[in-house]
């Protein structure tokens, strides 16, 4: 953009010229989360297991005139994880912010629960943030900058009956998110997590009314969220007002967890 005397006007997107890597981008919160990056200017590179799922995210991007791009992996599959952030650096030459939002639930008392629900959640939701972190991790240190954000959840602070598995994902990704932090905090990268509370998605479309009830008179806000209240917190965590937060848990659920 140019003014009337032809003098090049700068860009008030606060993330111009970035390039930011949102996992389970195909829906609900990753999807919000990769929008709002990219109304700020950063070009997406955005995972899913399926690149037809995240059709919808990318023609939004595009759409609003932005940049995006699929990538297909599954987040616990460390290998092939390498392999897809060498691919997005080769379309991309730089990763500047790193979003590990990909999560899966398979709930149930632990008395019944299978080691199969155990293993899948906690290599979705906990090693599938190790899987990119040390990747990304080791880009973002020779370039002295970063920002990392893992999406956790009320659930990891709290636990929750009927999802053992799910509580411990999440509540290690806030210890991987402090021992992150520490780590590489000398070079410039920042490392925070966001634990949302009971937010409208895929994920809880199923609560029953009773249930939701029940949910609703424990939020001080007295609505369930939306992925775009979310959406707006990561947007902050990459913003340069950010830029002395670092280890921090953001809890973003109506006031529930105070
Ligand atoms: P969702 O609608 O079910 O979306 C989950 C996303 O993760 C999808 O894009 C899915 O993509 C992706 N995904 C799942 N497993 C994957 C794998 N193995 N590899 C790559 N991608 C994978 O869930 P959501 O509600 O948006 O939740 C997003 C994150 O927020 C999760 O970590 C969740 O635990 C957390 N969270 C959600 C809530 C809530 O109330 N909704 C509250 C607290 C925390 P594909 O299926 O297309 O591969």
């Amino acid at each position: 953009m140019t003014t009337s005397l032809n003098i090049p006007v700068p860009s008030t997107k606060s993330l111009t010229n970035q390039v930011a890597l949102v996992t389970g981008a195909s829906r609900g919160l990753g999807k919000a989360i990769a929008l709002a990056l990219a109304q700020e200017g950063a070009s997406i590179a955005a995972v899913a297991r399926s690149e037809d799922a995240l059709k919808e995210t990318l023609a939004a991007i595009r759409a609003a005139g932005g940049v995006a791009e699929p990538f297909v992996v599954d987040v616990a599959d460390g290998a092939a994880v390498e392999a897809t952030v060498e691919k997005i650096m080769a379309r991309f030459e730089h990763i500047d912010i790193l979003v590990n939002n990909a999560g899966v639930t398979r709930d149930g008392l632990l008395a019944r629960m299978t080691s199969e629900a155990w293993d899948i959640v906690i290599n979705t939701n906990l090693k599938g943030a190790f899987n990119f972190t040390k990747p990304v991790g080791r880009l973002m240190v020779k370039q002295r900058a970063g920002r990392i954000i893992n999406i956790s959840s009320v659930i990891g602070l709290m636990g929750n009956a009927g999802q053992a598995n799910y509580a411990a994902s999440k509540a290690g990704l806030i210890g991987f998110t402090k021992s992150v932090a520490r780590e590489f905090a000398s070079r410039g990268i920042t490392c925070n997590v966001i634990c949302p509370g009971f937010i409208e998605t895929d994920m809880t479309k199923d609560l029953s009314d009773d249930l939701r009830k029940k949910l609703l008179e424990r939020i001080p806000l007295q609505r369930l969220g939306q992925p775009e209240d979310v959406a707006g917190v990561a947007a902050f965590l990459c913003s340069a007002a950010a830029s002395y937060i670092t280890g921090q848990i953001l809890t973003v659920d109506g006031g529930m967890v105070m």
